[in-house]
């Protein structure tokens, strides 16, 4: 019977290195894992990576869910995305602003609909007739570093290439980042799941990777992926989709993940992206190429804290 595992991240990026911040993502991280892994003890792969993505939606530091960044327009709109080895199916939403828990959504497209992704006005009117818990807008801190953004551009601080130093700025002054897990079940089963807030100062409307299928997530019956970075390259690369089939033909997984991250690279630069993968055997990896993608990894009584 294989050994019940999950692995979870909180973003691929550039990560603040004051003791507090880094204790607060590893005190949610090891939340997610210990969750993730209460689940798995009767319940499957996928009830495990939906629980643990909330516990992380749920959190405020991660740019997911409650802590998730804001748009040009200053507003919230999510994107996330699940997928089970065990039905072959997977269930997405996007630009969504009603749930507080994007990856709940998910699952109920997943389950509940003939589709795999929603988006829009209608996925949220989905999530109110659902009567699921809504989202309490931008944090205050969200909001406050949207202000100073605004006021920059006013003062004409930045009317140039505003989009990327905007990134670069949001990204050293606190750490935000996507979250997903990777699960395998007492039944061999994967799943994987990813939810994000997507970038800073995105433009209105804009859908990143985290609900698109084989970008930011894919499962089989061999591996499962989480992909966090820039969307628009890991769509363009079908990043999870290529992790997950680099490892079921690994015997060593951390070697094949490693060999999928430097393709990317090559292609996109560094500073672009990471993901986590697990194979059916519980053996889990995270691979990134920029300066830190904090994840961690429980299987049995143990709990590893990585990638910081
Ligand atoms: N991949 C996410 C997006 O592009 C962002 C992230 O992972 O930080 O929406």
């Amino acid at each position: 019977m294989p050994t019940p595992a999950i692995a979870v991240h909180g973003g691929a990026g550039r990560w603040e290195r004051d003791p507090e911040t880094l204790g607060r993502v590893q005190q949610v991280l090891r939340e997610a894992v210990e969750t993730g892994l209460r689940v798995l003890n009767s319940g499957s792969a996928l009830d495990a990576v939906v629980e643990a993505v909330k516990v992380m939606e749920d959190s405020g530091v991660l740019n997911a869910g409650v802590g998730s960044t804001v748009d040009l327009s200053g507003s919230v709109s999510m994107d996330a995305g699940v997928m089970y080895s065990r039905t072959g199916r997977a269930g997405a939403v996007a630009y969504v602003k009603y749930p507080r828990n994007p990856v709940v959504l998910a699952r109920y497209v997943m389950e509940l609909t003939d589709h795999v992704l929603l988006v829009g006005d209608a996925a949220d009117l989905l999530a109110s007739r659902l009567g699921l818990e809504r989202h309490p807008g931008p944090l205050e801190r969200v909001r406050r570093m949207y202000g100073e953004a605004v006021q920059r551009i006013a003062r004409g601080e930045v009317p140039q290439r505003f989009y990327s130093r905007s990134i670069s700025l949001w990204l050293s002054k606190f750490p935000t980042g996507t979250v997903g897990a990777v699960a395998v079940d007492r039944e061999g089963e994967l799943a994987a799941a990813t939810s994000t807030g997507g970038v800073f100062l995105k433009m209105p409307g804009r859908v990143g990777d985290s609900p698109i299928v084989g970008a930011g997530f894919y499962a089989n019956r061999c591996a499962a992926a989480s992909a966090t970075g820039i969307g628009e390259f890991i769509i363009l690369y079908h990043l999870s989709l290529r992790a997950v089939e680099a490892v079921c033909n690994a015997l060593d997984v951390a070697e094949a993940a490693e060999r999928v991250m430097a393709d990317f690279t090559s292609r996109f630069g560094r500073d672009t992206a990471g993901f986590i993968v697990i194979d059916r055997l519980g053996r889990a990896y995270g691979a990134y190429n920029t300066q830190a993608m904090p994840w961690a990894y429980g299987a049995g009584g143990r709990i590893e804290l990585r990638g910081l």
